[in-house]
């Protein structure tokens, strides 16, 4: 038997989510382990930039209804209306909540917190821009982060700092009793068993050959989900965030169109003016990505290959991108060879988020097809789907869903650990399958059996992806898409690990990491293929309309024959009334 370790709530996860649960667990004197692949202040969550939203109403008349609004209006009606007014209704309380955490957010004048403009964030149900996102310069998430870390020390949170989660733990009951972990500099399997069990893994980003997201967003707790025989939600819907540093991936923040920044052709037109006469450069994300992607395909892109638009910021002045956008300076200068202080930055459509990901209610419960919650598992962050983005995510809406949802979720976990007094045995297979995943990769490399190394399906993946399943997307390349990685799928189970120079346990991690890369780019391919219509971010060539008679719907799909279900979207809302789908102009 595996080396035990035993505890009322196991997180999966450190970055924002992970620990903002943690946190709420930990000072309710529960017993609590947080588990992360990496040390937990370089989780994603750090490179965060733009800052967090909440109708604070500091610079200008504002109201929870109208981020409401917005934020149902930005999911191109596929959020569920339920969870989208408990964020915005809760989003002040949390703000201040980290102000008292210690969270040295910038200020205005007169002393109250600062708010930026972002897209799609508006006053008075989209009449005028509004300035509503909270900031720490643009450096917004390593704020975040390094306070909450910071309280959970004070809150005797138990960190165990580079173990890599391989799978849940679940039962004959389907309830989920743990999960099994890799302690990395040993190579040690463990098992932490636990009354409540949370994902908040992240993003999976790295699907995609050009993304923003950080090498270690794979998804892990994804395909730890569909593993253990759970349906991942709307998994067609990924960001492109238009504003990505050409040929690097690299993110500059929305917040440079919020202090003023706009987006040019090679002949020097602003053309968002044309695609959204109204809201310019802060339309939604999805809308400004795609006119960027059709200048750069009729001929009016930048760059020598045409294949980009420039960001213009050097009318805004030193004195301000030295103060509010000093981390974009520099990304500039290292990554593009500009200083934008001067010059444009050569930017295009990069990966960027994961609207989808692990069905769950307003507790953060994970939640099977008719709602009904799977016992002691729960989900919050990037790796969740709750839904407040639905088809398309506003920015600054996700740092505002890790803290809202993640102490939700760590309020429910403290009421079912108070309920459950003793831990309920492991079933003796518990690890099996988990074993043989991991001893296949030692299996090829002792026999030296023939196969393909970690990088070369990776990047076959990637490429299908991107090829397949990218800002615009088309009939003939998503069915051939399907087919593509499904064989990708198919090679990932014959991986070697050829680079004998690697330390053995680094490698092995980067072959696990795959098998979960591949999960999400399954569900993604075979999700975006089967809905024929355009909503937010999923944009197809033949059925270029949103089609609410037949797709006001979320997606469910199961590993298990690669089947899709759907399910309805929750249009009511908890107090108000419901906001009807309606055309989705900027
Ligand atoms: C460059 C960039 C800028 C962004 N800017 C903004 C912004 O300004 N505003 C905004 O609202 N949103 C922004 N976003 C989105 C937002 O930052 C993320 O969605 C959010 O931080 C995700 O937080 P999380 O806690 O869910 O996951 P993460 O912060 O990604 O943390 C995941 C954690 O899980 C751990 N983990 C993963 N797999 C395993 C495993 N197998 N075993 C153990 N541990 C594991 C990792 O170690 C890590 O601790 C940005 C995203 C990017 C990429």
């Amino acid at each position: 038997m595996l080396e035990t370790h035993q505890f009322d709530a196991v997180i999966i996860g450190g970055g924002g989510a992970g620990l903002r649960a943690s946190l709420q667990l930990a000072e309710a004197g529960v017993k609590v382990a947080v588990l992360s692949k990496v040390f937990p202040t370089r989780s994603h969550t750090v490179a965060a930039q733009g800052g967090i939203a909440a109708a604070l109403g500091n610079v200008a008349e504002d109201k929870w209804l109208w981020h409401m609004y917005d934020t149902i209006k930005g999911s191109d009606f596929l959020g569920d209306q339920d969870a989208i007014e408990f964020m915005c209704k809760n989003a002040a309380r949390a703000i201040i909540e980290l102000e008292h955490f210690g969270m040295p957010f910038d200020r205005l004048d007169n002393g109250k917190i600062f708010q930026r403009p972002f897209g799609g964030m508006t006053q008075n149900f989209g009449e005028t821009p509004i300035s509503r996102t909270c900031a720490v310069a643009d450096r917004t998430g390593h704020a975040m982060l390094h306070t909450l870390y910071q309280r959970n020390i004070q809150a005797n949170t138990q960190f165990f700092v580079e173990w890599f989660a391989l799978d849940l733990i679940r039962d004959a009951d389907g309830d989920v009793l743990g999960v099994i972990a890799l302690e990395i500099e040993t190579g040690e399997i463990h098992i932490f068993q636990a009354k409540t069990t949370l994902i908040a893994t992240g993003g999976a980003g790295r699907i995609f050959q050009a993304s923003t997201n950080a090498f270690i967003n794979t998804g892990d707790g994804l395909g730890m989900a569909m593993r253990a025989g759970l349906p991942l939600q709307d998994m067609e819907f990924w960001q492109f965030h238009p504003t990505g540093v050409l040929n690097a991936g690299v993110l500059i923040t929305e917040g440079v169109r919020g202090e003023g920044g706009y987006l040019v052709n090679s002949e020097g037109e602003r053309f968002m003016e044309r695609y959204a006469p109204h809201a310019k450069d802060l339309a939604s994300r999805d809308v400004i990505a795609r006119a960027s992607a059709t200048e750069i395909k009729e001929g009016r892109g930048v760059g020598k290959n045409k294949d980009a638009v420039y960001l213009k910021l050097d009318h805004l002045g030193e004195e301000l991108i030295n103060k509010r956008l000093p981390g974009i300076r520099e990304i500039a200068k290292t990554f593009a060879n500009v200083d934008p202080i001067y010059e444009p930055i050569p930017v295009v459509p990069t990966c960027h988020y994961m609207m989808g990901g692990i069905p769950t209610n307003l507790d953060g419960q994970v939640v099977l097809e008719a709602e009904s919650p799977v016992n002691g598992l729960y989900a919050v962050g990037e790796a969740a789907c709750v839904s407040v983005h639905g088809a398309n995510r506003l920015g600054s809406n996700s740092l505002l869903d890790l803290v809202v949802f993640g102490k939700a979720a760590g309020d429910k976990m403290v009421a079912e650990i108070a309920q459950n007094k003793a831990h309920k045995p492991l079933p003796t297979n518990a690890a099996d399958a988990t074993l043989a995943r991991v001893n296949r990769l030692d299996q090829y490399q002792k026999s030296g059996a023939q196969g393909e190394s970690v990088a070369e399906v990776g990047d076959a993946m990637r490429k299908a992806m991107q090829t397949h399943c990218g800002v615009f997307r088309f009939p003939d390349l998503l069915s051939a898409g399907v087919e593509e990685i499904d064989a990708v799928a198919a090679r990932a189970q014959h991986i070697v690990i050829k680079d004998k120079s690697q330390v053995f346990n680094t490698a092995r991690v980067e072959a696990l990491e795959l098998d979960n890369l591949i999960e999400v780019a399954v569900a993604t391919m075979h999700a975006a293929n089967n809905r024929t219509e355009s909503r937010g971010a999923h944009a197809r060539e033949d059925y270029s309309e949103r089609d609410d008679e037949n797709w006001l719907t979320h997606s469910l799909f199961y590993k298990q024959n690669n089947r899709l279900a759907y399910k309805p979207v929750r249009l009511k809302p908890l107090t108000v009334e419901s906001f009807e789908p309606k055309k989705r102009v900027y």
